[in-house]
């Protein structure tokens, strides 16, 4: 184990390396995920110079960026959303990531505080059609991504998925493929739509070939959860 600033520094330069193979020079964002790490473990990785953090729970999220709020850091919301939780979850986090059915479009929209930029916003897909999984289905892409894009205080940015963990690497390149498909059919349709989210520790280099712009990791920066 080296310090956490030579762990930031790896994963980068493997994001980097990856992009770089798939002919890609703009390359992928890294999101860091700190779900369950205390904000002294956010403060130190922000030490290193990581900006973006993803949370799943809007209570915990939202206690976070508010202790953390002096170093200006982007929070993105990538876990299940109830809409009894939009309020908070518009009014703190930068990004909401879980985005899958018309309610939360409505209820994100209304409780966006006027004087704060739109709130980024990623139409989450269950790509593989996972009954136990949040997402929409991919047939409900379009008019999901078309009620976003007519949100005055939401901006449509992509998608976001988990694909289903299958053991088979080729089949979770394929879950990948028809997320990139699904996404370019967004981009076509939306200006300004510039994020696929898609990637975690175990297959994000995967992730990035198939065309991930963002990729979620925690384990591999902060280690195994607890
Ligand atoms: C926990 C989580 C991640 C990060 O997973 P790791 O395997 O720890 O990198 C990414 N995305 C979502 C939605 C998560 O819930």
């Amino acid at each position: 184990m080296g310090t956490l600033e030579q762990t930031l520094h790896g994963v980068l330069q493997t994001i980097e390396n990856a992009a770089k193979l798939a002919g890609r020079p703009r390359g992928a964002r890294l999101l860091a995920v700190s779900k369950t790490r205390p904000a002294d473990a956010v403060r130190a990785l922000a030490g290193a110079g990581q900006r973006a953090f993803g949370e799943n729970y809007v209570q915990e999220g939202v206690a976070k960026a508010r202790e953390l709020a002096d170093l200006g850091l982007e929070w993105h919301l990538i876990g299940h959303l109830q809409s009894n939780k939009c309020r908070e979850a518009a009014e703190v986090f930068d990004w909401v990531q879980s985005v899958d059915r018309l309610k939360l479009v409505d209820a994100l929209d209304k409780a966006r505080p006027a004087g704060r930029p739109p709130l980024n916003v990623l139409v989450q897909v269950n790509v593989d059609g996972e009954a136990s999984k949040s997402g929409c289905d991919p047939a409900d892409v379009p008019a999901l991504a078309a009620a976003v894009a007519a949100a005055p205080h939401l901006r449509l940015r992509g998608l976001m998925a988990i694909p289903e963990p299958h053991p088979d690497p080729a089949r979770r390149r394929d879950s990948f493929r028809r997320l990139k498909a699904l996404h370019d059919a967004v981009a076509a349709a939306f200006p300004g739509v510039d994020t696929l989210s898609m990637g975690m520790s175990d297959d994000f280099e995967t992730a990035i070939a198939e065309g991930s712009t963002l990729v979620r990791i925690g384990t591999a920066l902060f280690g195994p959860r607890g």
